[in-house]
């Protein structure tokens, strides 16, 4: 997923509050259901690997389960994308009805593309640069109501904990959530880390492409001055705001001018960062914020609190862990994304809000990260190795485990839901090392770590054993997959194969490599793009867009017989490409629109969405808004599994239950009239899903 990707919304905090999708307050007191409903997600479980690895005897516990009750594929969404699937777990509707059709949406303004899952309301506002006076406010995008609101309204009550597209936190009667994903790290991203190296050029500072931040470390008398980077200062941003808009009315004194080119690059709240260390000496010394700590070669620190401070009246609090790579002719420094601190975030992270603080003081600090297994960045970018990734995706999983095992003590809920990711991430890392056929398939590492996907799923495994363990006696018991996983040998580009086909034009000649900040409106997505003469345009995973008169600000095709006719067009050429180096089919199918949903939210859905055959996903420079030569072309990233767009008979989760089910073929929609049913809670009336049991 471009959900790899580090998304940035200014959600530059302070003590900002977050706004929930229609915060319902009806209703009934709390009752007792006629069941209790456990859900255990496991996020991009795949039914062929999951069978493999049971007839191999490596699942004991799912294997039981699958004997005893029920065991089948579980229809996904189109696309197979976390946002989308999980929208539609939660909501029991298709993305027509809850908004959801990618990690991205676009602009009919601007045509540049926004995370798809939050929606950014006015920036917060300080009286004298002093003062908040108006509050940020963060909306999720996501229509629809979540199984866990309708059961709430109903008196049941609730245990929802780390479900990915549940941030903003839900409000939700009688029960208790902790936000997911897209749950950021204080600097607003999916995930930014440091990462300091006494071997780095200055070629290589600043910015990578996978949302890292690097920078070059010079000593003098045994120490290096650095930084840690933090997030923007609101009260800075209100500044330049203000000076920008002095600007545009003409009015912009010398000083004014050069207060402005100050703030450009100087509005991020860095922290100073003092390393102390020598050649060979297998250790390094860091000094931050009054805090001492020694590591060596080969050692993570634990949670680091660290604050930034906006002026003398606003401070904010995160925490991060530091890792040295390297301490010996060289020093490699690594820290994790800088987390909220769960004792004191800068926005609600939990409903209720003291939810997230009081689970810090049960079990200690755990990641409040969304996207909590965050060092596949830095093995993408090859400043950490496979077994660096793999430590601290384990410790990911244990901070999940512990959290949904103190909730656990408790007795008092009759719906539980918890989600764990690690199963996604080291599938999405480690598939090239499985798949002797893909570009980045090594066979060095693959004899040290081809069992990395194993190690997860049976580590999965052991944990339904453990829950199934303290569960009371007659719990209804699911645990499922949003999607399951392919290669992902070749990359895609849509929008190279939109420009070569006549669909998208250029003023002129463009190449250049995109990064992150490119994605998020910093940069030039779409760089060059004659959109009077452009028909069809692509963001994201497999979404081909329209520039459709009237919808899009300088739309050139009419509704009506011309778009259909173009849809038409655009998936008959698509559905016969074939590889060029393969000559297999790039994809399965291509879907219009009307075909696949239906809803209020339809005028946002793409006019196409693409169906990938087996190893096959978008490009990275495509998902980033560059135009590359070729459509089809080598995936040499170690992100090397995915199951974005795949075509939908290909693309399904697992489903797991101790009781039999109706079906040989559920849906994921399914699962929220299901679990409402169980818990004796009228449906509503616009479900797409049907009850399962
Ligand atoms: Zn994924």
């Amino acid at each position: 997923m471009l959900h790899r990707r580090a998304a940035v919304f200014p959600l530059t905090l302070a003590i900002a509050v977050a706004g929930c999708p229609g915060s319902p307050k009806t209703t009934k007191p709390a009752r007792k259901a006629p069941n209790k409903v456990f859900v255990m997600g496991f996020d991009g479980m795949d039914p062929t690997l999951t069978r493999k690895f049971m007839d191999e005897g490596k699942l004991p516990n799912l294997k039981k389960l699958a004997e005893a009750g029920t065991f089948e594929t579980l229809g996904s969404t189109q696309p197979s994308e976390s946002p989308t699937a999980w929208s539609s777990f939660a909501t029991g509707v298709n993305p027509g009805k809850h908004n959801i059709y990618d990690f991205l949406t676009r602009s009919f303004e601007t045509y540049l593309p926004d995370l798809g899952m939050v929606k950014k309301g006015d920036p917060p506002e300080f009286l004298w640069g002093l003062f908040p006076t108006k509050l940020p406010k963060l909306t999720s995008i996501r229509g629809g109501t979540s199984f866990w609101v309708h059961a709430g309204r109903d008196g049941v009550k609730s245990i929802v904990l780390t479900v990915p597209v549940t941030f903003p936190p839900e409000e939700i009667e009688h029960g208790e959530m902790l936000s997911g994903l897209p749950l950021s790290d204080m600097r607003g991203t999916i995930g930014t880390f440091n990462y300091w190296g006494t071997d780095l050029t200055s070629f290589e500072e600043g910015n990578t492409e996978f949302g890292g931040y690097l920078k070059t470390l010079l000593f003098e008398n045994g120490v290096a001055e650095t930084f840690i980077k933090g997030p923007e200062n609101p009260i800075l941003k209100q500044e330049e705001r203000e000076l920008k808009a002095k600007k545009k009315d003409g009015a912009l004194s010398e000083s004014d001018q050069k207060r402005l080119d100050e703030l450009a690059t100087t509005k991020d709240v860095n922290i100073p960062l003092k390393v102390k260390w020598s050649e060979n000496s297998g250790q390094a010394e860091l000094e931050i914020q009054g805090q001492k700590l020694t590591l060596k070669q080969g050692q993570w620190s634990d949670w680091v609190p660290i604050s930034f401070k906006f002026n003398f009246l606003i401070k904010v609090h995160g925490m991060t862990q530091f890792y040295v790579v390297r301490a010996d002719k060289e020093l490699q420094l690594y820290a994790s994304p800088v987390n909220m601190d769960p004792r004191n975030p800068p926005i609600a992270i939990s409903k209720p809000d003291d939810f997230a603080p009081r689970l810090a003081k049960q079990i200690g600090l755990y990641r409040t990260l969304g996207w909590a297994e965050s060092a596949d960045k830095a093995l993408n970018e090859g400043r950490l190795s496979e077994a660096d990734f793999m430590y601290d995706s384990e410790k990911a999983f244990d901070d999940r485990e512990r959290i949904f095992f103190k909730n656990l003590e408790r007795t008092d809920w009759d719906l539980f839901v918890a989600v764990i990711e690690t199963t996604d991430r080291v599938s999405h890392m480690m598939w090239r090392l499985i798949d002797p056929k893909h570009p980045m398939y090594d066979a060095e590492l693959a004899a040290k770590y081809g069992d990395s996907i194993e190690k997860v799923y049976r580590r999965a495994d052991d944990l339904v054993g453990k829950l199934q363990a303290k569960l009371p006696e007659g719990t209804v018991f699911m645990v499922m997959s949003d999607h399951g996983f392919h290669t992902f040998r070749r990359g895609v580009n849509l929008n190279t194969w939109l420009v070569q086909n006549g669909y998208m034009s250029f003023h002129g000649q463009l190449d250049n490599k995109k990064g992150l900040a490119d994605l998020f409106g910093r940069g030039k997505f779409f760089e060059g793009v004659d959109w009077t003469r452009t028909k069809a345009y692509a963001v994201g995973l497999g979404q081909i867009y329209f520039n459709l008169r009237g919808r899009e600000s300088q739309g050139v095709v009419s509704a009506g017989a011309e778009y259909k006719a173009l849809q038409d067009e655009i998936r008959g050429k698509l559905v016969t490409l074939l590889d060029p180096d393969t000559n297999e089919p790039v994809f399965r199918d291509i879907y219009k629109r009307d075909d696949i949903y239906k809803g209020e939210y339809l005028q946002f859905a793409p006019d196409l969405q693409v169906g990938f055959n087996d190893g096959y996903r978008v490009g990275w420079q495509d998902t980033l808004g560059g135009v590359t030569r070729a459509v089809v072309e080598n995936n040499n990233r170690k992100w090397s599994g995915d199951h974005c767009a795949t075509a939908t008979e290909i693309s399904g989760g697992v489903f797991f239950s101790n009781r039999k089910i109706d079906t040989k073929t559920p849906n994921i929609m399914d699962l929220s009239p299901t679990i409402l049913k169980l818990l004796g809670v009228p449906l509503p009336s616009d479900l797409d899903g049907k009850p399962l049991m």
